[in-house]
């Protein structure tokens, strides 16, 4: 019984077999998992999936890339939207900064006037707050430090980041990535496991060829057993958990 922290099944590469994967997901033992929106469109139709069905939960963002590339006009309008619908959703984001896709100053000005937005909406209704932080994990962190449940998506940073985001009692969502990159092999190894969770990020980031797909999240339960000397039972068991704890399913 595990769930999928973080994925996009709404996302043009699942409009073919959306119904079909989420199927598979239940076959694998994914049991639930919560879809993240990006943008205006992908807000609409991550609400409209956890509609659909009750085991796919909603979390409402305007992700870095959308905050530099966007007018101000339509930032406006995309947080204006989550304001509105968010009751909906049990979480906010994913939503931060990504110094790996932007490189200028202005640029990344830009992403943390978003950012700063969106975490006041996380503060303002009290739900938890998803982060995509490439390459500025430790700057996203400084922004957060006084909101009270923080899920860090995808963590790829330092170790030494990853412990304070810890010691902070935040979430470190660890993405299929781990089945084969040493970096995140060696977080998992010195993750307390009260503060991991897990995700595909589908439809990236597979641990087998082409598209990633929540079914895979079995791989990553493996490869975390193994890394820990846990059973892969409770792996699944404590991530799920931890997951239930931060969203409040
Ligand atoms: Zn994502």
């Amino acid at each position: 019984m595990m769930i999928d922290s973080h994925c996009h099944l709404d996302f043009p590469q699942f409009n073919s077999d959306c119904h079909e994967t989420i199927e598979r997901a239940l076959s694998a033992g994914v049991v639930e998992a919560i879809n993240s929106g990006v943008d205006y469109k992908t807000n609409l139709s991550t609400l409209a999936l956890a509609d659909k069905y009750d085991h796919i939960h909603a979390t409402l963002g305007l992700g870095p890339g959308v905050a530099v590339s966007k007018s101000e006009e339509e930032i406006s309008r995309i947080l204006s939207r989550i304001e509105q619908n968010i009751e909906k959703a049990v979480g906010v984001g994913e939503a931060g900064l990504d110094y790996f896709h932007c490189k200028t100053d202005s640029g990344r000005a830009r992403q943390a006037n978003v950012f700063k937005k969106v975490i006041e909406i996380a503060e303002t209704v009290d739900k938890p707050l998803v982060i995509h932080g490439r390459d500025a994990e430790y700057e996203s962190l400084e922004l957060v430090r006084h909101l009270d449940n923080v899920v860090f998506h995808c963590y790829s940073g330092s170790l030494e980041t990853m412990n304070l985001i810890t010691d902070a009692g935040y979430y470190i969502s660890i993405a299929t990535l781990v089945c084969f990159s040493k970096h995140h092999q060696n977080l998992v190894k010195h993750l307390p496991i009260k503060r991991m969770i897990i995700e595909t990020d589908s439809p990236y980031l597979s641990p087998r060829k082409g598209r990633n797909e929540p079914a895979f999240l079995a791989d990553s339960v493996a490869t975390i057993a193994k890394l820990r000397g846990m059973e892969e039972m409770e792996v699944a068991k404590v991530t799920a958990q931890n997951t239930r704890r931060v969203f409040g399913l």
